[in-house]
This record gives structure tokens, C-alpha cells and sequence, in this order.
């Protein structure tokens, strides 16, 4: 799969999809085409959560930054996604502890927590219109996972002093939530909900008031390592003038997108898609009876159901994931599915907005902060966890950049293996083990 594919495969070059975040999005603006050769400390590839946040994070320090989107800013998974402020990493403490040992853990946790902190954060100072909601309920779709969920709850208070986290008994959880198929599970007022896409476009605009240049449909083909670094775009100007960036730090925030710019991470980053659907409106009863206090949820599925409410009172419900890389033709069908296995009660509900997105993920679930060669790198893989993660890792990459590297190390130190197979055989190696777990699911 090439990167020019993957970034053209299931979209309209320059346009957000047909989602309801880009029907409900505030501060679009088209921003300008790229012509000539600019220069700048830090030239970002990609406008997403983390390259905007490195480039609000960075300009702030009084650096010159240069943001190339393919697309637009915001285009990419963080302007598609279920919006779910996740807490900590994308893999509990105990696997991590285990992976690591506890105090390269216990670093990793408290940045996880950190994270919907920054998001918080960024919301109010910018005054970003992103509908932030606190609160993240996670499920148990079988009743055995419920003493695992109580244990987890504990450790985190007892050991980690982390006290916003509750376990929820199975007795509880029907006042909670009308979900056909959740037993136990816990609630984390330390995450939350957004509207990603408000959120991204919230972070562009913040990162130009602090001096960033973001160039829309402006997309990398080759990075020439040198001093500086030579950022050459795949569309020439209109004159056939070379366009590019010439930049002494390049960063590359492709995630799910880099592969083909970036070969040498893509053994470790692999695209993946995910589906979303809005239903039509709903009476303020009816969301009550669906989700009691307007909190995210997600189940412990493999191939997990993440929902919320909107501020206008939909169900955003994602559902479904294909490893292939065409979207399927009718999303609002295939995600009907697992929406109604969960809320069968939705059966009479129209679906007005279904969409997908590509995200990367890694073989352990963990962010993967490369250094490629001197003053470049790459920070993608947030595994599903990214709205928290990638935002933070913009704000670790500015420090890092700043003589601050603690919070960088950190995060570097993270097992992000190759995942099996070589070349070619990678890909439907990976198929093949994701539908094997999300068949489990089933069973
Ligand atoms: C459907 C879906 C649901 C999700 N739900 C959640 C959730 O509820 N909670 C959560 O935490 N995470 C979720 N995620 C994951 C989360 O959205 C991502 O981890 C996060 O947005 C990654 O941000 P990013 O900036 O690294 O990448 P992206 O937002 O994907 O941005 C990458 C950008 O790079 C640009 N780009 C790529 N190649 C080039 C190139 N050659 N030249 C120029 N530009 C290029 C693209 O145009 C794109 O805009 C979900 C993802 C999807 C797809």
C-alpha cells in the first residue's frame, strides 16, 4: 500500500469526510497552498493532534514552525474519532509494569494522566468550542472481566494514588447505562468527551496565533536529510517551481498515514480503520435512558464499541474495524450492527452520518516515539488512545526540544516491536491476527 493510497483511498483530496464533526464544525478556514521554499526551525508533517500541538507547544517558545497537511489541518483521525479523553496508556498498568517494570510504569501513567489534563487545559486557555463532557465508563461485556475491573480500580488508588477511578458494580450498571450487554466495570471522571474535530481545529488556530504557518493540500513526498533538512512536496507550484520547507528539525505526525513517507517506522506502525455513526436527534428521555450522566463509554471488547452522547443529543457510536484498507461501501450498515447489538432499543433510530478513519497501531498497544537521525522524528501509534496521547506528545516533543527530555525518554523507552512477517507478507499477517481476536470476540 503506498502512502499516496492510503491518504487518497476512501477520501476527497482537501475535504473533511461526510461526518457529523464536519457538519457541526466551527472555525473552518481554508488556509493557504504552499509555493516556494519556506524555512523554519521545525517544519511538522501533518496537522493532527500531535503535530498541532507540537506546533502551538513550539511556536510558543519562540520558534518558527511550518505545518504541511495532505489535506487539511485536522483531516485525519483527530478529526474523526469517537472524541473519548482517555486516562494513562492504551494498556493497563499491570501489562505495563510487566513490560517495563513499575517505575518506568508509574512515568508512564502519570504522563497518561497528565494527558486529558493538557486537553482540558488547551480547551479553556484558547476558549476551543469542543463540548468537553468529563467522565469515561468502561464496560465489561462478559460478567468474568468484573473482578479484574474491581482489582484494577484498587491498585490504582492503593498503589498509584490515582482516586478518580470507581469500580462499578453489575447491580449499578443498568441505572447507568442501557446497554443490553455490560455487566461491571469502572468509571474514570478523570477522562472525558470532545468534539474532536472543534478540538483540532481549536489547536490549529491556537498554533497560528502563536506564530505557526499550517499549509493545507500540502503533501510531503520525500525528506532529504541534511543541515537543514530539505521537505520536498509530491505537487509542484503552478509555476513548476519546486515547493518544500527547509528546516533544521522536521517531525514527522503522520500516524496511520505514514507508512509510505516513512518506511523504516511502518514495520511497527500499521494503519488500521475504525467506523463511526451518528443517529438523528433524540429527546432528552431518551439519552437518559441510554447513557444516565452523558459519559463516554467503551466496552472490553477486542474490536471495542466506544459511544457517547453529542451536545446536540445523537448516539456517536463506533463500531467495527477493517484491516484492509478500502472503508466499507455503507458504513451507516456496517456499524448498525454492533450499535444494535448494544442498544437494540436503537432499531427505530435513523442514522444521519457514518464515516471511518485510519489510525496506526503498535503490536503492544504503545505510543512509538522514534528518533530517526539527527533532529528528526516521528511520533504516531497511539494504538486508539491518540486524542489524550497525541496532544500530549506535542507538548513532550516542544520540551524535549527545549532541553527538557525526561518526559520524551520516557516515552521512547516503550516497547514498540516490529510486528511478524517482512514485506509484503506484514500486512495479511496482520489481517489474519485481527480478525482471529476480533472473532473472539464473538465466542
Ligand atoms: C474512527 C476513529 C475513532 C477513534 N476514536 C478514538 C477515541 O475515541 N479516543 C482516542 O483517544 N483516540 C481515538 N482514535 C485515535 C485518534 O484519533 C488518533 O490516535 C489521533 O487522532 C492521532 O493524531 P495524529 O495527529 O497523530 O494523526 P492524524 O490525526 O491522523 O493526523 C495525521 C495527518 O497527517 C497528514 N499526512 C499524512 N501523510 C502526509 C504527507 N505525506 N504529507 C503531509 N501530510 C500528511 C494527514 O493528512 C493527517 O491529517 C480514533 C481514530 C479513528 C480513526
Amino acid at each position: 500500500m503506498s502512502q499516496n493510497s492510503l491518504l487518497h483511498l476512501n477520501d476527497r483530496a482537501g475535504a473533511f469526510p461526510p461526518s457529523y464533526y464536519a457538519a457541526t464544525a466551527k472555525n473552518v478556514v481554508e488556509r493557504p497552498r504552499l509555493s516556494g521554499i519556506e524555512e523554519a526551525d521545525i517544519c511538522i508533517i501533518g496537522g493532527g493532534f500531535t503535530g498541532l500541538s507540537a506546533a502551538l507547544h513550539c511556536a510558543r517558545q519562540g520558534r518558527s514552525v511550518v505545518v504541511l497537511d495532505a489535506h487539511r489541518a485536522g483531516w485525519g483521525a483527530s478529526g474523526r474519532n469517537g472524541g473519548q479523553v482517555g486516562v494513562g496508556q492504551r494498556i493497563d498498568q499491570d501489562s505495563l509494569e510487566a513490560l517495563v517494570g513499575v517505575d518506568h510504569a508509574r512515568e508512564a501513567f502519570r504522563i497518561g494522566v497528565e494527558a486529558p489534563a493538557l486537553v482540558r487545559a488547551l480547551i479553556a486557555e484558547h476558549a476551543i468550542p469542543a463540548d468537553y463532557k468529563p467522565g469515561l465508563l468502561h464496560t465489561n461485556h462478559r460478567a468474568r472481566f468484573d473482578a479484574e475491573s474491581r482489582d484494577y480500580a484498587a491498585k490504582l488508588q492503593d498503589e498509584y494514588g490515582y482516586d478518580q477511578i470507581r469500580f462499578v458494580e453489575r447491580a449499578e450498571m443498568p441505572e447507568m447505562l442501557g446497554a443490553a450487554d455490560a455487566f461491571g466495570g469502572t468509571l474514570d471522571t478523570g477522562g472525558g468527551h470532545i468534539h474532536p474535530l472543534n478540538f483540532a481545529l481549536g489547536l490549529a488556530r491556537a498554533a497560528e496565533a502563536a506564530g505557526a504557518r499550517i499549509f493545507d493540500r500540502a503533501e510531503v513526498a520525500t525528506v532529504s536529510p541534511g543541515d537543514p533538512h530539505e521537505v520536498r512536496l509530491r505537487e509542484a507550484a503552478a509555476s513548476g517551481a519546486e515547493t518544500g520547507v527547509r528546516a533544521k528539525v522536521v517531525l514527522y505526525a503522520c500516524n496511520g498515514y505514514l507508512s509510505g513517507l516513512e518506511p523504516r517506522t511502518s514495520a511497527r506502525v500499521m494503519p488500521i480503520n475504525s467506523f463511526v455513526v451518528a443517529t438523528e436527534p433524540l429527546s432528552e428521555e431518551r439519552c437518559r435512558s441510554l447513557i444516565r450522566d452523558d459519559v463516554a463509554v467503551a466496552d472490553s471488547r477486542f474490536v471495542v464499541n466506544y459511544y457517547r452522547l453529542s451536545a446536540d443529543r445523537r448516539m456517536l457510536f463506533g463500531g467495527g474495524e477493517t484491516y484492509g484498507y478500502r472503508f466499507p461501501r455503507d458504513i451507516r450498515a456496517f456499524v448498525r450492527r454492533p450499535m444494535l447489538e448494544v442498544f437494540p432499543q436503537l432499531a427505530d433510530v435513523a442514522l444521519d452520518y457514518g464515516w471511518g478513519g485510519t489510525l496506526g497501531i503498535t503490536m503492544k498497544r504503545l505510543p512509538d516515539y522514534t528518533e530517526l537521525g539527527p533532529n528528526l522524528f516521528s511520533l504516531s501509534g497511539y494504538s486508539g488512545s491518540g486524542v489524550a496521547m497525541a496532544t500530549k506528545s506535542g507538548q513532550i516533543f516542544a520540551d524535549m526540544l527545549d532541553g527538557d527530555d525526561r518526559d520524551f525518554r520516557v516515552m521512547q523507552g516503550l516497547p514498540t516491536p516490529t510486528f511478524p512477517g517482512a514485506g509484503r507478507w506484514r500486512q495479511p499477517l496482520l489481517i489474519a491476527a485481527m480478525s482471529w481476536y476480533a472473532l473472539r470476540d464473538q465466542v
